[in-house]
């Protein structure tokens, strides 16, 4: 080989090392992402299991070889636990404790019995099964960024098939006592695998995560915090074109609200937005926008609605809030809504469309409230 085994290791321990490092102060700046953790400490396992491995390089001795396995195992485990999590809602530790509690065993086993090579197989399998899970975790959640998922899966992919080809290379040589290190074709191609795999997935794993704060950023700057609906500048970020006919704009405004926030205070004013906007959010479609636009103003916009259909949703949403009871210390809260609605029957933007419901809402409000009024088209309800 044109690198000597020894100089290999030491620059996978490094890399490893200043990665894992790496992550443990990502880790440490956003402490909820246990995921960066778990990566930190499997890396700081492997890179103290490749010490232990390059130092049976010049003397060997099977229980050196034992430690290395243990903690590859375990630190391969850590990988495959923070992949899980970062990848699925739904992780476990069963899977990690189960497949790394019985390769320890096996592994251990083996070596106390004297077949060296046996449980250096059996090690070798276990880290490659470890690897496969987690390349299929990354498979699985692909859809979030289709080409990175795939491409870290892949490169787990080849890593898990590096390990499971060294166990095979042993097996096939029927060394199942070893009297020095493993050296074969596949540990070289392992090496090799093992450095260029640490670089890519280690890029391409910190690249995931910075993606997803990204979004997430992006998502909480478009979402009002009382009430989870979008908020005022997620509706008129957009550019400002022109909306197919069709749209419909219903604007929404809790009636005589500020008497409610005196009587019973700010923090029940809010459970009531909250629970209008509960109700807004059950009443319209999955491909209808649904914002607050002002303190107790709310707006939804539909796509390829009737004036009829609109009307009936804005109706519902006045009977629903007519007929709902927030609970509070001082006794429940009862309150209507008035409604404005509008159209577009040409051309029109979102803004104007939102000028018309107001309008149509101004009219509701000053003759009587509790009422949805269409612009343009009368009383609705
Ligand atoms: P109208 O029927 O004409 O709409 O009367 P109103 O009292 O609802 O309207 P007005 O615009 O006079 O008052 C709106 C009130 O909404 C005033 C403000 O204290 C309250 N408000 C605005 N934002 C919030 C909020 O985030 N939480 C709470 N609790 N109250 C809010
Ligand atoms: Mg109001
Ligand atoms: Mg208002």
């Amino acid at each position: 080989m044109l690198l000597d085994q020894f100089s290999i290791l030491v620059a996978i321990g490094f890399s490893g090392a200043s990665l894992g490092l790496t992550l443990c102060m990502m880790w440490v700046v956003g402490k909820s992402e246990t995921h960066l953790l778990s990566w930190s400490i499997g890396l700081a396992l492997i890179v103290a299991g490749v010490a232990f491995f390059g130092s049976i390089i010049q003397r060997y001795d099977a229980n050196l070889l034992l430690v290395s396995f243990v903690l590859l195992m375990s630190g391969f485990g850590l990988l495959y636990a923070g992949s899980a999590k970062f990848c699925s809602s739904r992780f476990n530790w069963f899977t990690v404790f189960a497949v790394v509690g019985l390769g320890v065993l096996s592994t251990s086993a083996a070596f106390a019995m004297g077949y060296s090579g046996t449980g250096t197989i059996a090690a070798n399998v276990v880290i490659g099964m470890l690897l496969l899970l987690t390349a299929f975790q990354y498979w699985t959640a692909r859809a979030e960024s289709p080409l990175l998922m795939a491409a870290n899966a892949t490169l787990y992919l080849i890593a898990a098939l590096s390990f499971v080809a060294c166990g095979y290379a042993l097996a096939e040589q029927g060394q199942f006592v070893l009297t020095a290190r493993p050296s074969n074709w596949a540990e070289d191609i392992n090496s090799i695998v093992v450095i260029a795999g640490l670089t890519g997935i280690g890029t391409l794993s910190l690249t995931l995560n910075q993606a997803r704060i990204a979004n997430r950023h992006k998502s909480e700057a478009m979402t009002d915090a009382l009430t989870g609906l979008l908020n005022r500048q997620a509706l008129f970020d957009g550019p400002p074109g022109h909306v197919p006919v069709g749209t419909a704009v219903v604007a929404m405004d809790l009636d005589h609200f500020k008497t409610i926030n005196d009587r019973f205070g700010h923090d029940s004013g809010d459970r009531t937005l909250k629970a209008f906007a509960e109700i807004i959010a059950a009443n319209v479609r999955s491909d209808d926008l649904a914002a607050r636009i002002g303190g107790e103003e709310f707006c939804i916009v539909m796509l390829n609605s009737s004036p009829r259909a609109s009307a009936a949703v804005a109706e519902r949403i006045r009977a629903q809030i007519e007929a709902m009871s927030v609970p509070t210390p001082l006794g429940p809260i009862r309150t209507t809504v008035s409604g404005g609605i509008a159209h577009a029957t040409g051309s029109e933007t979102i803004q104007s469309l939102l000028i018309r419901a107001d309008e149509a809402l101004y009219e509701a409000k000053t003759s009587g409230r509790n009422r949805v009024k269409l612009s343009n088209f009368g009383l609705a309800a």
